[in-house]
């Protein structure tokens, strides 16, 4: 791809960043690779969405500065070290979209097996320790994920995605702020049913039978190795369901002296809120 091509490429993707609120005033930051040995980066201090093909920085790949009137990205230390560690990747976009921000800030892994699609192209979506934006630190974080993962969640910060080209890359924010949405309603709702390991493993060759090329298999959910990815999913077939919160438990409708099983195996008993008037008067009158 031709440099006035990947400049344009660049200007578009932000704009589609800030039209969807993945950022906000000038945060967020995109970088190509233009050959071997330089990067085309977004400058610093610059709203995502306004940008011209002229604004862009040439740097070579310890970050000094080739070309351009403007200084690099202050993200720049995290696009080099993603480039160091994965040299099929060449393209890399950073963003703070809200939901899957929300998720980074709760301390909560976007790595439950429930969407095929997010299984077969992400695969999980892990949370980068938290570093203080800018620093050494947070290469360091991200250095830990990125050789198995397309995708993270940056603690309290963001998340992080790269890929062959620049608007593989970009999809990969759209899928896990789509991903994060979804999963906060269903949340909301009280339950997730997961799908079964036997079906990830299924789509896990789907990958191959559609050429998707992820960096890392998919691994069982204990397992502690960075050279793979951890998705929860119950082994055995049918589906498992998370436990709804107990706030919702609380407000059961079922029918009286239904008891629901959990998964701890410890029992509850639902009551409507006539029936828990009635136990509460009969109590009262008996103290009496
Ligand atoms: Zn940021």
């Amino acid at each position: 791809m031709s440099e006035s091509s990947l400049r344009a490429d660049i200007v578009e993707v932000g704009r589609r960043m800030y039209a969807r609120g993945y950022t906000a005033s000038n945060d967020g930051n995109i970088s190509v690779r233009l050959d071997a040995s330089r990067l085309l980066m977004t400058p610093k201090s610059v709203c995502k969405g306004f940008m011209t093909p002229d604004m862009m920085c040439i740097t070579d790949l310890e970050g000094r500065k080739l070309q351009g009137d403007r200084d690099p990205s202050s993200e720049t230390l995290m696009h080099l070290e993603v480039y160091r560690q994965r040299p099929d990747v060449q393209a890399v976009v950073h963003a703070h979209p809200p939901t899957a921000t929300g998720f980074a800030v709760a301390g909560i892994p976007l790595d439950r097996a429930v969407l095929a699609e997010v299984l077969t192209t992400l695969g999980s979506i892990p949370i980068a320790e938290y570093a203080t934006p800018s620093t050494r630190e947070l290469p360091e974080a991200v250095r830990q994920y990125i050789k198995a993962h397309d995708g993270m969640l940056l603690a309290n910060h963001g998340a992080l995605t790269v890929g062959a080209d620049l608007f593989a890359a970009y999809y990969k924010m759209e899928t896990i702020e789509h991903f994060a949405k979804i999963s906060l309603v269903a949340r909301m709702l009280g339950r997730e049913n997961l799908l079964s390991r036997e079906e990830v493993t299924r789509l896990q060759d789907l990958r191959g039978a559609y050429g998707i090329k992820a960096p890392a298999p998919i691994c069982a959910e204990t397992a502690e190795d960075e050279s793979c990815q951890v998705v929860q999913a119950p082994a055995g077939a049918g589906r498992r369901l998370v436990p709804d919160p107990p706030s919702l438990a609380q407000r059961g409708h079922a029918s009286f002296g239904e008891a629901s099983a959990k998964a701890d195996g410890e029992r509850e008993i639902r009551l409507t809120y006539r029936e828990l008037s009635a136990l509460i008067e009969d109590a009262i009158r008996a103290l009496r």
